[in-house]
């Protein structure tokens, strides 16, 4: 007699970038974070990462920005598949694919994303069932975004931005994000930040009201008045050019321009998504940034896309 079962071989995962539509940051601490007030939004440019069984550990990178992602174990990614093999004993041997379609450090949260995703493709392969809050913890420990990514939709961060609230949110923002190939570095556009803030007292971060009830309402030009990045400072003091993209796209018609977390892509607020597309058009003819995305919101999360199963037949003893 012989008896079937299933076993997963291959696990999909989908998961979408973000803008922080507010980022409020707090005093340097002792051990050098910084406590955030963060809303963070999801928007519609997703990473798919395919995690498959495999002999051996692999990792490969393809899609928007691949050239400049690692492929070894700085990948947050391949951290986030050795962290959940490691804590719960299990080999860990598998073949990690990225698709990537989220601009590369550009403060949109590519990597975190993707070790969020590894994550949930690793627990469904290795049939771990673990709870939403163990991926959350495990999330923390790979970094201050990989948590949201787990989230997705809306979002307020608090803590170093790990500690995530859903908060209500309805309406579709339209985006044009413009991207420099010139980097910032995260911890640089922080160290600078302080440098600027000497002397000066710094308050415990918060969360504006304004901003939280425009996205309850979902009143874009509530969202375009009360959208700040305290980061903003910092990253313009080290990219000095990026104050005369923002004023040219405000001048072209975007409701707002925001510094994109650390930064250097520029997030251009506007009111639809054909304004978006026209100032694309106009700012692409110029040389002010080197490359332009378009986006809007989405509700949806990280969701696992697709599942590959095996059928095991096993020879029973009559
Ligand atoms: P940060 O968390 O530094 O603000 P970011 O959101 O600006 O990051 P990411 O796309 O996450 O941008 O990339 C930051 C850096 O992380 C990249 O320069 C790259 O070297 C590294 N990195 C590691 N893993 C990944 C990954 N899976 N995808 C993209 N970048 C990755």
């Amino acid at each position: 007699m012989t008896a079937s079962s299933a076993q997963i071989t291959r696990v999909s995962v989908r998961v979408p970038a973000k803008v922080n539509l507010e980022l409020c940051v707090g005093p340097r601490r002792a051990d050098g974070f910084h406590d955030l007030a963060t809303t963070f939004h999801a928007v519609d440019l997703f990473d798919q990462v395919d995690v498959t069984s495999a002999d051996e550990f692999s990792l490969t990178v393809t899609g928007l920005g691949a050239d400049v992602v690692p492929c070894d174990e700085s990948n947050l990614a391949w951290r986030a598949a050795q962290l959940m093999a490691t804590s719960y004993g299990v080999d860990g041997r598998c073949a990690i694919a990225i698709r990537k379609a989220v601009p590369v450090a550009g403060g949109m949260a590519g990597g975190s994303a993707d070790a969020a995703a590894t994550l949930v493709a690793c627990d469904a392969l290795w049939g771990l069932g673990l709870s939403r809050a163990t991926l959350e913890e495990l999330a923390a420990q790979l970094g201050s975004d990989v948590p949201f990514a787990l989230t997705g939709g809306t979002a307020l961060g608090t803590g170093r931005g790990e500690k995530i609230v859903p908060v209500l949110a309805t309406g579709t923002y339209h985006w044009l994000f413009a991207l420099t190939h010139e980097g910032l570095s995260t911890p640089a556009v922080y160290a600078e930040c302080d440098r600027l803030r000497e002397g000066h007292r710094v308050p415990e971060p918060s969360p504006s009201d304004g901003l939280l009830a425009s996205v309850r309402s979902g009143d874009v030009h509530g969202v375009a008045v009360a959208m700040h990045n305290d980061l903003e400072p910092a990253a313009l003091s080290l990219m000095p050019r990026l104050r005369a993209l923002m004023e040219f796209g405000l001048e072209m018609g975007a409701l707002n321009a925001m510094v994109s977390g650390s930064g250097p892509t520029v997030a251009f607020l506007m009111a639809s998504r054909k304004d978006a597309v026209a100032l694309r058009n106009v700012l692409a003819a110029g040389d002010l940034a080197d490359d332009y995305v378009l986006a809007a919101s989405t509700p949806h999360g990280i969701r696992l896309d697709d599942v590959q199963l095996r059928c095991v037949l096993r020879r029973e003893p009559l």
